[in-house]
């Protein structure tokens, strides 16, 4: 009988996708609040956000200079000019009075224009004569003046519900003088780890135990997202325990992340368990390293299995998991990871059957050494074995090779997944 034919990475995330709510959800959490700028720093808003106010509210000038008004009819004649100067408008400290016909006053960057002025002429273009200030060249109105509005327009879109608030958005809506905002609640995810020979580093290991890793990885690659994280430690290969763990953490999580015990030894007791405790959507999927991660719902929670082996649980849960929690936390505008082009330069095995991602390190070949355009070279410098946490020492990129080819040769182009991209 041939073995029974595996769900491809992009099926996968489309069920997975279509079976997550795409923002926070109420339950006894508030789904939104309002939170201050500094405290809304990676959230993600809640309501479209409009503009209080024209930017700038008043017209100012965009350098320093002479403020004049060009439609004065001492601009009729040949330049230069000679105009009294009536007074200053500083940036913060506004000339009040109306400027007179034929004269000009003197303004430094971001300064009110006053009534009547329409123009600034760079004090590169002026000679101060005693009091009063020879322009050399003819204004035209609008010069260096920045109009009402001439950034952000009242009660314009600034950013639809489902943005994600980075340094530059916060900035904009201080400019804004915007002080708090509507952000979506954080999404609980709650992580841990399953298997008799893990400890914690620190501890001193007795014969068949290993160091735990993957927690502090899952839990650090979400910072990027508005995740609030319950770290519940590792749990023994123990079905009832893992059992109540699973049950207990659903109560509150929205998102449990398990790694190890999904696979098909003795000790594996975590997909056993999620067909007991909840309903399991699927288990195993064509890609390497990977397998045997296993998807679905523990009451009103998302399960992910994800795979024991420390590459397989760092590449299934950029692939899957990632775009998961992003869709979760309510970001409407969530990338896929960036795919490339580059030139493989090392050799590379792969077995047909399932989408590989080996750890790999790209660089861009300068014109001089290629005759041409920049173009990428990728190289694969470390065994690909899912335990080896080495694999990833210099890596900068994943290689994506499709299921169904076989090795791609030196020369060839193979696709990359650049990891800044992936792991921001
Ligand atoms: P499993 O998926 O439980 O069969 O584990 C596969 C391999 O990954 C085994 O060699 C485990 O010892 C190892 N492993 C499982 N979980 C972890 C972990 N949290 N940290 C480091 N290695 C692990
Ligand atoms: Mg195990």
């Amino acid at each position: 009988m041939n073995p029974p034919v595996l769900m491809s990475i992009d099926e996968a995330l489309e069920k997975i996708l279509t079976s997550a709510p795409d923002k926070p959800q109420y339950s006894s959490f508030e789904s939104n609040i309002y939170k201050s700028l500094t405290d809304s720093h990676l959230r993600i808003t809640a309501r479209d956000v409009t503009a209080p106010l024209n930017i700038p509210p008043f017209p100012a000038s965009a350098m320093d200079g002479y403020a004049v008004a060009s439609s004065d009819n001492i601009f009729t004649e040949e330049a230069p000019y000679l105009l009294p100067l009536q007074g200053k408008s500083l940036a913060g400290n506004p000339f009040t009075k109306e400027l007179l016909p034929n004269q000009c006053i003197r303004t430094t960057t971001g300064a009110c224009l006053p009534d009547r002025a329409d123009s600034i002429v760079i004090q590169e273009n002026v000679v101060i004569k005693n009091d009063n200030i020879q322009i050399l060249t003819k204004p035209e109105k609008l010069d260096h003046v920045r109009e009402i509005g001439q950034d952000v327009k009242h009660k314009q879109l600034l950013f639809p519900e489902g943005t994600q608030l980075g340094p530059l958005q916060l900035g904009w809506l201080a400019a804004c003088g915007i002080p708090e905002i509507n952000v979506y609640r954080k999404i609980r995810m709650a992580v841990f780890s399953t298997g008799d020979e893990l400890k914690e580093p620190g501890s001193t290991l007795k014969a068949g135990e290993i160091f735990e890793a993957n927690r502090l990885v899952l839990e650090k690659l979400g910072n990027t997202l508005p995740v609030e994280i319950t770290d519940l430690g590792i749990l023994p290969d123990d079905e009832k325990q893992i059992s109540d763990a699973l049950k207990t953490a659903a109560k509150d999580a929205d998102i449990i992340l398990t790694s190890g015990g999904v696979s098909v030894g003795d000790a594996d007791y975590v997909k056993k368990v999620i067909t007991e405790i909840g309903q399991l959507s699927f288990w195993k999927i064509a890609i390497k390293p990977g397998k045997p991660v296993a998807y679905g719902k523990i009451g009103n929670a998302l399960f992910f299995g994800l795979p024991g082996n420390p590459v397989s649980a760092i590449v299934t849960y950029l692939l899957l998991v990632k775009p998961t929690l992003a869709q979760m936390c309510g970001l409407k505008d969530y990338a896929p990871p960036l795919k490339v082009s580059a030139i493989l330069e090392t050799p590379l095995k792969h077995s047909s059957g399932r989408t590989e991602y080996q750890r790999a390190t790209y660089r861009q070949v300068s014109e001089q050494q290629k005759g041409g355009t920049p173009v990428l070279c990728v190289s694969v410098k470390e065994d690909q074995s899912s335990n080896r946490f080495a694999s990833f020492r210099a890596c900068n990129c994943l290689i994506e090779i499709p299921e169904h080819i076989g090795s791609p040769q030196i020369g060839d182009e193979v696709t990359i997944l650049p990891l800044h991209g992936l792991l921001d």
